[in-house]
């Protein structure tokens, strides 16, 4: 198999993709397995990458550990250091259109969100995080090889740099396996990886699938720490994993995350925020406010209002400008959400709207992922679809009476991503801030996040904190030096 492929994307662009595995700033084959990447709008495939195997990974996690000792990085200053990464930032800006489209193709996104949202954030967060490359004074640059078993399918290059960013400028080397689901972009990220000056072996970018690639590094015995993002049930696997050799770790992991709304809310601006909390992106967001609860009293009016929202959007391909919602990243997370739906259904649920797959006007997206949004109402907090992450355009609505009653229902949850509340009572907001559990709390808003500020969750959404300067622990170690100035007496 070629380590390189000409793809012409569906918006015009053409562009040569490396297909191989990333070690050492080369392209290399990998010893066998080979992950075929879909488009998740019309069931196609777009290229075939190596997929790397236990020996494969090994050969990268080498590389990160020479790397880490070879001069060309550990003597690197950190101000040269930052300024590398700020080269990668600028690079990264230089191709936002190419790398915008890949992920569109790739993941099913639309291509104005990838290049809108999601490619501004990924330059964002190396650029932020190059600042920090010479100001992490007081601690000696970290001596561990890194690695992350990832999953970015929900915005494929945005979340490598959550990883990529805070470990280079700690100092750190790199293995990055990407998720099966959206191998491309990354690869073409290491092509801007040579181009910016990294010393060779310091990123290393393995795709691959979990049980191997991403099972032989959670397990490796030179691999210092794993940083994860992905569900709650790999996060087991993997900290179990992990346990054998007591490494370093971060789980970001899933959530059912509560949405707030008190008789004093602005209503429009509810309705905006709760529809775009659960409804962006294909619902596929880990911080996705997916159990909205509603003060009984104005429970018709939010009704009525959301129900229209979710019925004026545009599903359609990446491509279409006035697309808002694209398929499903792949078709078995298609007919997983159907069946929860089903499941909703069978437990006695009401489908407010949706319920069904999507059928494209398009002939060519008739075997696309799509499935129409679906709002759900009528359930108990005892349902699967109450309690279960669906990762699709799915909510469900629920009344509550008080403020009590709201806050021990959100918290009612084995999961603690996000939270959201909308009320014009500054006292009630911060009140409920604080007494919901959960890592991230939205105010009148929903799904905001920043490169300067810390993202996590408590409970089983995860552990540890990536982005602001917070994300710098989970990539340093504090190391205390004692020196004797004189004669101990
Ligand atoms: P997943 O757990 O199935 O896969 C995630 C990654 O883990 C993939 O790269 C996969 O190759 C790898 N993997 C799978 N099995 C493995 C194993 N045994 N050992 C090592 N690696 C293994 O996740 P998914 O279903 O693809 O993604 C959806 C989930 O990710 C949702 O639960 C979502 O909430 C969560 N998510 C969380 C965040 C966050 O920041 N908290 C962000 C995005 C997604």
């Amino acid at each position: 198999m070629s380590l390189s492929v000409d793809l012409q994307i569906p918006n015009g662009h053409s562009y040569e993709q490396p297909t191989g595995l990333f070690i050492n700033n080369e392209f290399v084959p990998a010893t066998g397995a080979t992950i075929t990447s879909l488009d998740p709008a019309t069931d196609k495939p777009i290229a075939t990458v190596h997929a790397a195997s236990a020996e494969d990974v090994d050969k990268a996690v080498d590389a990160a550990k020479a790397a880490l000792a070879h001069p060309s990085w550990k003597l690197l200053s950190a101000t040269e250091r930052g300024q590398m990464m700020a080269r990668l930032a600028d690079l990264i800006e230089q191709n936002r259109e190419l790398l915008a489209s890949i992920d569109a193709w790739d993941n099913g996104k639309a291509y104005h969100v990838a290049y809108e949202e999601d490619l501004p954030e990924a330059i964002g967060t190396i650029r932020y995080y190059s600042g920090w490359a010479d100001k992490t004074f007081g601690q000696t640059i970290n001596t561990t090889p890194q690695n992350r078993p990832d999953h970015p399918l929900e915005l494929p290059l945005s979340m490598a740099t959550w990883k990529l960013g805070p470990a280079l400028a700690c100092g750190n080397t790199v293995v990055l396996k990407p998720a099966e689901q959206t191998p491309l972009s990354a690869l073409v990220l290491g092509k801007l990886i040579v181009e910016a000056g990294f010393p060779p072996g310091v990123i290393n970018i393995v795709n691959g699938y979990g049980r191997d690639a991403g099972a032989r590094l959670a397990s490796h015995p030179l691999v210092d720490k794993v940083a994860f993002t992905g569900s709650t049930g790999t996060a087991r696997e993997i900290m179990k994993m992990a346990a054998g050799t007591l490494k370093n770790i971060t789980l970001e992991t899933g959530g059912k995350s509560p949405l707030l709304v008190f008789p004093d809310a602005d209503l429009d601006q509810a309705v905006k925020w709760s529809h775009f909390g659960i409804m962006s992106n294909q619902g596929q967001i880990c911080t996705a406010t997916s159990r909205i609860f509603v003060h009984r009293s104005i429970l018709s009016s939010f009704l009525a209002d959301f129900k229209k929202a979710v019925e004026g959007v545009t599903i359609g391909d990446q491509w279409d400008a006035s697309t808002f919602q694209g398929p499903q990243v792949t078709r078995a997370q298609y007919e997983r959400v159907l069946a929860y739906v089903e499941t909703a259904r069978s437990e006695g649920a009401t489908i407010l709207t949706g319920g069904a797959a999507h059928v494209p006007t398009k002939a060519e997206n008739q075997n696309g992922y799509f499935v129409q949004p679906t709002v759900i109402t009528d359930v108990t907090d005892s349902m699967r679809i109450v309690k279960e992450e669906v990762f699709g355009p799915v909510v469900v609505i629920l009344a509550f009476d008080d403020e009590d009653e709201a806050i021990r229902r959100a918290n009612d949850t084995t999961y603690g991503l996000g939270a959201a509340v909308f009320t014009r009572d500054i006292e009630r907001a911060h009140r409920v801030a604080a007494e919901i559990e959960s890592g991230m709390v939205w105010v009148n808003s929903s799904q905001d996040c920043d490169p300067r500020i810390p993202f996590g969750g408590v409970k089983q959404s995860g552990i540890g904190r990536e982005l602001g300067e917070a994300g710098l622990e989970a990539y340093s170690q504090v190391k205390a030096v004692h020196v004797n100035m004189g004669t101990k007496l």
